[in-house]
């Protein structure tokens, strides 16, 4: 695996693939990597011919400073486990590579009502660093692929958004894969890194509530299944619950009964320790 720290040296080997016309996959990362990223990888290497992955802790998108400065770094086992999965390249930028301008000097999108509702709503800016990052990684990268993992649902949506907003979605193809989880429910993720043992067993907690409404939305009222699983994460060590709702899955758009017409999802994130912790699930 080549790694590239600076966009010129990165340029300089996809200068040359896209001479060759060789099909190029991306999957961004910001590292303390696990099997959810391998599987983007691996998704990657199934449809493109070179695989480049890039670990960056992107300071813009982190409405919390403390998360920020607690978002584990695990560089080393990172670097093995791609090479493992026969990644070929891997941007490894500064800050600086990123943003030429410093982080206070960026870009506003219109994200619409995508960053007013859930992840929006609790996290503040955090869309608009989050489209600042995939605008400059991808202009660099130059992807024919762009591999997101569903287990960041709203962020599917709103790279989408920037794909058209962009204008590239003749360019780029968005590839959604789906969440990859631990042996007891629990999505994995770099955040899973600060739970304690006893944390990390009651987070289960999210997973089968998801499953709980996924096996009840027929025959409860929508209300009555949030409540309950809100009292179940309240009972399990979570103390504070930002949202558990059922969305519209195509717009997010809340849906409050059920309808056989409307394909549903739904989504929780809530608070364990000092850990927030987010994830979904599709219903029908
Ligand atoms: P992150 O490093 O958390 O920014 O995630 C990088 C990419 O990996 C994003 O597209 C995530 O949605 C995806 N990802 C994170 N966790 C998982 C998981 N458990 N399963 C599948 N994809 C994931």
């Amino acid at each position: 695996m080549i790694i590239c720290k600076t966009k010129t040296l990165l340029s300089a080997f996809i200068n040359k693939y896209l001479k060759q016309h060789t099909t190029i996959g991306f999957v961004p990362t910001m590292g303390a990597l696990h099997e959810g990223h391998i599987a983007l990888v691996k998704e990657s290497k199934r449809k493109s011919e070179i695989t480049v992955a890039s670990i960056f802790v992107n300071p813009t998108q982190f409405n919390d400073i403390s998360d920020f400065e607690k978002y584990p770094i695990t560089i080393e086992t990172d670097i093995e486990l791609l090479e493992k999965a026969g990644c070929d390249i891997l941007f490894l930028p500064s800050v600086q590579e990123i943003y030429e301008k410093g982080i206070h000097n960026v870009k506003h999108y219109d994200l619409d009502y995508l960053e007013e509702i859930l992840e929006g709503k609790y996290r503040k800016g955090h869309f608009q660093g989050v489209c600042n990052v995939v605008e400059n990684l991808l202009k660099m990268v130059q992807p024919n692929y762009l591999f997101l993992g569903q287990k960041d649902y709203q962020q599917c949506m709103v790279i989408n958004r920037l794909i058209q907003l962009m204008n590239w979605q003749d360019i780029i193809s968005l590839i959604y894969v789906p969440t990859v989880r631990e042996n007891n429910g629990l999505a994995m993720s770099s955040r899973n890194k600060r739970l304690t043992e006893n944390e990390k067993d009651n987070a289960t907690i999210i997973f089968k509530s998801l499953n709980y409404i996924k096996e009840n939305y027929m025959h409860q009222s929508f209300h009555n299944l949030i409540e309950t699983c809100k009292q179940n994460l309240l009972n399990n060590g979570f103390h504070k619950i930002d949202y558990i709702c059922i969305c519209n899955a195509n717009s997010l758009q809340i849906v409050d009964s059920y309808n056989e017409n409307t394909k549903m999802v739904a989504l929780i994130a809530a608070f364990i320790g000092e850990v927030r912790l987010i994830d979904n699930m599709l219903l029908n």
